[in-house]
């Protein structure tokens, strides 16, 4: 048996099997899967229904918890972020926004991440590397423990957006596993129709992603209207331009059920894609290929030493409404913690002001 097993990762059935195959019974399996996803402690030594020679040998063989917090900052609306650290010392960012009716966290999928696009500081790391599905569902119970206290209920509905650090189509099968984790009524019973997933655009895994059932809701980072401006801000359009990728958007939104979301993201950086002959061209491009998802408008963050500012509020709202013009459903998401640099893009940035550094009990 493996030292390093990372029980966080396992279903329950995975976890049963484990426990047998070290000669324990079934019922300890899932013992431990609700001390790991319902109760969210993170050591064995916590686990006080299991006998302590049960708890000294999982400690021998197996891990409970792998991330550790480096520092916490809190935002003055409330989000706040936290900046850790994997067992072999890469960074991973995750980031807690509540909200009057439900909470989000937004987690990551990659330390690092290999895509260059021009407007995200992440990508000036590069891929460290990818998160196993246990260090993804450790994000959740991390955010939740610290907002709530280890194991409280979460007094609202918890939304999950992957669109921290990384590129989550680079890491699908982790991912994926991950949610089919968290989605388990016995444990933190977060189902995938409460995830939304954001790609750049790897076109396989979004064709991949149409067979799967039990999914996430997609969302596609779009960031230019023409492959020109796009192979500039999001270098990966040089592999799936623009075509290949609205294709196989319209392959995905044949197989959307009524309850799923699919939205495209527009960054809007000052001078750079945000005129009115943009917003005309991103319209006809979604309407030539028979789209119909929204649109999120979502202002540039500005992050050091990034060489782009947010379009200003009169422009946002020009674009918005050329787009509706055209029958595109369009809305602006306003930016949560930017003065934490915990908004999109800004993850990797420099540090905010430091509330409490290594001082969650989570
Ligand atoms: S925007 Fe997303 S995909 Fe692009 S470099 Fe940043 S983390 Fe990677």
């Amino acid at each position: 048996m493996e030292q390093s097993v990372e029980l966080l990762g396992l279903s329950k059935a995975e976890l049963i099997s484990f426990v047998e195959n070290i000669g324990e019974p079934a019922y300890r399996g899932r013992q431990i899967f609700a001390g790991l996803q319902h109760r969210r402690l993170r050591s064995f030594e916590e686990m006080s229904d299991l006998p302590k020679d049960l708890r000294a040998r999982l400690n021998n063989l197996a891990r409970a918890s792998s991330l550790t917090i480096e520092s916490r900052y809190v935002s003055l609306d409330g989000t706040r972020r936290y900046l850790m650290k994997t067992h072999d010392n890469l960074p991973v960012e995750t980031v807690f926004i509540p909200e009057e009716r439900r909470d989000t966290i937004c987690f990551s999928s990659q330390s690092g991440c290999p895509l260059q696009c021009t407007f995200c500081l992440t990508a000036q790391l590069g891929l460290l590397r990818s998160l196993t599905p246990a260090e993804i569902v450790e994000q959740i119970v991390i955010a939740l423990n610290d907002a709530y206290g280890v194991g409280e209920k979460p007094p609202r509905g918890t939304n999950l957006v992957g669109m921290g650090a990384g590129e989550p189509f680079l890491n699908l099968d982790s991912l994926l596993k991950a949610l089919r984790v968290m989605a388990d009524p016995e444990g933190l019973h977060i189902v995938p129709n409460r995830v939304t997933v954001s790609t750049a655009g790897v076109v396989p895994k979004i064709l991949e992603l149409a067979n799967i059932p039990d999914r996430p809701h997609l969302a596609i980072s779009l960031a230019a209207p023409t492959d020109e401006l796009r192979n500039e801000l999001m270098p990966i359009n040089k592999k799936w331009p623009l075509g290949e990728l609205l294709s196989a958007c319209k392959e995905f939104e044949k197989t959307l059920k009524p309850s799923e979301r699919f939205t495209f993201e527009y960054v809007m950086l000052a001078g750079v894609n945000d005129s009115e002959e943009h917003a005309r061209q991103l319209a006809n491009l979604l309407n030539r290929h028979g789209l119909k998802a929204k649109v999120n408008l979502i202002p540039h963050n500005p992050a050091d030493p990034l060489p782009y500012q947010p379009s200003s509020e009169e422009t946002v709202e020009r674009f918005k409404s050329i787009l509706e013009s055209k029958a595109i459903h369009t809305y602006v998401r306003r930016p949560r913690g930017r003065d934490i640099f915990a908004a999109c893009g800004q993850l990797a940035a420099r540090h905010g002001t430091l509330i409490e550094a290594n001082s969650i009990g989570a």
